[in-house]
Order: C-alpha cells, then structure tokens, then sequence
C-alpha cells in the first residue's frame, strides 16, 4: 500500500439519476474531499471526517474548485481533430469533402501517432479523461490511439472504422478484413492496461450486408465488447438507408439483421427514431449516444432527450469530434441544454453534469470504473474552477446555491475552467 492523498474542495456526487430522479439525487459538500491511493479513490466525505479518518495523509487543498470526475465523451473521431470546425456541409457532403480526404492520411502511421497525441491532450486539457474512439479503416490509426493512451494513463475505447463501400479508393476494406482486422486489433488490445476494443461498422450506407453479418459474427464471438455505430442522424441519410436495404423495416433493423443490435451497442445521434426502433433499443438495453453541438453544427435535428429518458432508454453525452464543434464537455452540455430548451424541457444542471460523467460512463458500461468517484474506482477527476472569466465569475458570485454556481460555467465555460486534470490520481494538468 502507498501513500494517501486528500483533496480538498467542493464535492459533488450522485446517489442515483437526476435524469430520473432528479437534483435530489446530488450531494454537495461546500467543503468535501476525496481520498486518493494507487491511483483508487479510497474514500469520499467531508473534509473534516476524511483528514481525522487519514491523519498522515498528504493535502492538496483545491479551494472553492468544484471536485468532479472526468469527464467521459462517448462519442468521438480522433482522426478529425484537425479538420474540426469546416465549413458549410450536411453529413453526406460533409463526410465527402472534409472527412475522407483527412482520414486517408491515417494510414500513415507517424500521421496517426501525432494526430493521437494532440487529440487525447486537447481532450485532457478540456477535463475529458476518458473518450469512446471511432478510428479509421486503417490498423495503424488504432495502434496509434490506444500506444498514445497507455502512454497517459488513460481509460479509454475504439475500434477501427470498417467501411467496404460509398467511401474513396483508399478508404475502404472489405467484408473478410474488416473482421480479420478487428479481430486481431480485439486480440491485441481488449482488455490491454486501460484500453476496450469496441466493434466499429461506421454506418450502414457504408457497409455491405456482408460486411455487418462478419462484424455481427465478430461481436457475437466477443460479446462483453461494446460495438458502435451511427444511427438516424438526419433525414437524408435515412432515405438514403432505406434505398441500399430495401427489405429493412427500418434504419435499426439494418443493424438488427445483421447481429448488430444488443445490451452493449451504442448508437450514436438516434435523432430521428420510429416507435418499433425506440421500443427494440428500450427492450434491449442499448445506449444512444446525444451529440448536440455536432447535431446543430451539421443541421440534423433536436434529440428527444426528454422522451428517451422517460421511456427508460440509456442515454450518455458526447462531442462527435469533429463532426462535434468543440472538444469541450462544458460547451456539450451547454449544447444539450439549448436543444432540449428547443423541445420545451429545461435540462437541470445536476443532469447534464451527470450525463457527462456517470451517464456516459453507463452508456460505455464502465461505470463501475470511473464517472462518479465512488469508493474503489480510479481516480480519474478534475477541479473546475467556478470563476474562470470576468464573465462568469460575476454571475458565480451572486450565486444562491451550488446549481446556481455551476450553471454558468457549464452554459459558457471551456478548458479556461477546468483547473486541474488527475489520471488515476497522477496529476496531468
Ligand atoms: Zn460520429
């Protein structure tokens, strides 16, 4: 056993989901602490119990800094880090002129190491310390991902990016070696230090139905991986789906066909669902992935985060970096906020703090690992700091509660707020 760390400031965690349960389902400790040792949380309580429980404990005092985990961004493309933010498309011409071209560089394998290193920085400096990856259809870009993780520390998960069809010469494997190749990736890094395989078929227009039956066989082979995809983001892809797989009862039943839907799928977008589509993801178990600055960023529609959540559906947040126009939890959050205003629901800050944490954590199905600073877990967290511009600590300061003193930093925070970032209790910045 090594030695103890406290850490010292305002504490926030959940007993259950304020998505369900609502704020009442936080405790705030205005002067909290956690206990940190080989890289586990040991304990979390008032600041007062913790040091008598730990005398010799070593102290790091954070302040009027808001402790919290890190946040977990459970959708993202890494190779689109340097290409984020362009200009003036919709997801299929999007995809064509922008995102192609940049991911056929990654199969250079120096390009796809630094491209890694830049994204999971710029990721830890907004606070984010865990991120669910797709790749690109080349090994490398994998191999680049996870070598560039474990150099961190970091938990995170990916999966090559399988596409044998409407994408560029380059840019296209084939049915055989997109299982093979995942297959071997799986072996290589599932389950590796902090790393998770997760089964990537990027979308059904880019995929055979030979293709998603080998990633099918794949999954049902290795069934506690997560698999991921995309799933009716916006109406013109949808059309498109229903033209290249007539006989599908709808865009999920592509998937469904094909052994490609179960507890551990995670689908990003889900924006414009049918009722049989909601029902089958409900009775499953699956996770839906929101995306909202990506989903305004790129036009395609309003989550219906209010209805999925009181039908039981599970729900985690995440930036679709690039497609996503920020690498920034806070600015997602604040984006979930606003779209969810446009269906007429007001998102409490308790939820939206919680989707970017436990319940992105439960969509990836780690949630007995990090998201929540529970006893026992990795002490992955960050400070956040509640003051971080003029701006926003003016409104702070005249503050009521801690919703009140957190709220404008979610609606117009970035990594300015977040003051320090621990991976498995080892400070990164
Ligand atoms: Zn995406």
């Amino acid at each position: 056993m090594s030695d103890i760390t406290l850490h010292l400031g305002q504490t926030l965690w959940f007993t259950d989901n304020p998505m369900t349960e609502g704020p009442d389902a936080a405790r705030f400790d205005p002067r909290g602490a956690i206990a940190v040792q080989d890289g586990h949380v040991l304990a979390r309580g008032t600041a007062d119990d913790l040091r008598r429980d730990h005398p010799q404990a070593a102290v790091e005092d954070h302040g009027q800094a808001l402790i919290l985990p890190g946040f977990i961004d459970a959708h993202v493309h890494y190779p689109q880090t340097a290409m984020i933010a362009s200009w003036g498309k919709r997801l299929i011409d999007w995809l064509n002129t922008y995102t192609f071209p940049e991911e056929m560089r990654f199969g250079d394998a120096d390009y796809a190491a630094e491209i890694a290193g830049r994204y999971l920085d710029l990721a830890l400096a907004h606070g984010t310390t865990t991120m669910c990856s797709y790749c690109t259809i080349h090994p490398q870009s994998v191999e680049a991902y996870f070598n560039a993780a474990q150099a961190r520390g970091m938990r995170v998960l990916g999966g090559k990016t399988c596409m044998d069809r409407n994408a560029p010469d380059g840019l296209r494997d084939t049915a055989q070696s997109a299982y093979d190749d995942s297959k071997a990736l799986l072996a290589r890094w599932h389950g590796q230090g902090r790393a998770s395989y997760v089964i990537t078929p990027r979308f059904s227009p880019t995929s055979t139905p030979d293709q998603l039956s080998a990633l099918g066989a794949l999954w049902a082979e290795h069934p506690d991986c997560l698999m991921q995809t995309h799933l009716s983001e916006q109406t013109d892809e949808i059309a498109w789906v229903r033209g290249i797989y007539p006989q599908a009862r709808d865009y999920l039943d592509t998937y469904e066909a094909h052994g490609l839907l179960g507890a551990n799928g995670v689908y990003g977008h889900a924006i414009h669902l049918e009722p049989r589509e909601r029902d089958r993801l409900r009775e499953v178990g699956a996770a839906l992935v929101h995306c909202p600055t990506s989903n305004t960023f790129i036009g395609s529609g309003l989550f219906d985060m209010a209805g999925l959540v009181a039908e039981g559906q599970r729900v985690g947040l995440a930036t679709d970096t690039g497609g996503g126009s920020s690498f920034s939890m806070l600015r997602t959050m604040a984006a979930a906020y606003e779209v969810a205003q446009l269906r007429g629901t007001a998102l409490h800050p308790s939820a939206l703090l919680w989707l970017a944490t436990e319940g992105s954590a439960r969509s990836l199905r780690i949630a007995d690992r990090v998201g929540n600073l529970a006893p026992g877990t990795e002490a992955d967290f960050i400070t956040l700091d509640l003051g971080s511009t003029p701006a926003i600590a003016q409104r702070s300061r005249r503050a009521a509660d801690i919703w009140e003193a957190v709220f404008p930093t979610i609606m117009m925070g970035d990594d300015r707020a977040v003051s320090g970032v621990w991976v498995m209790g080892q400070r990164m910045g």
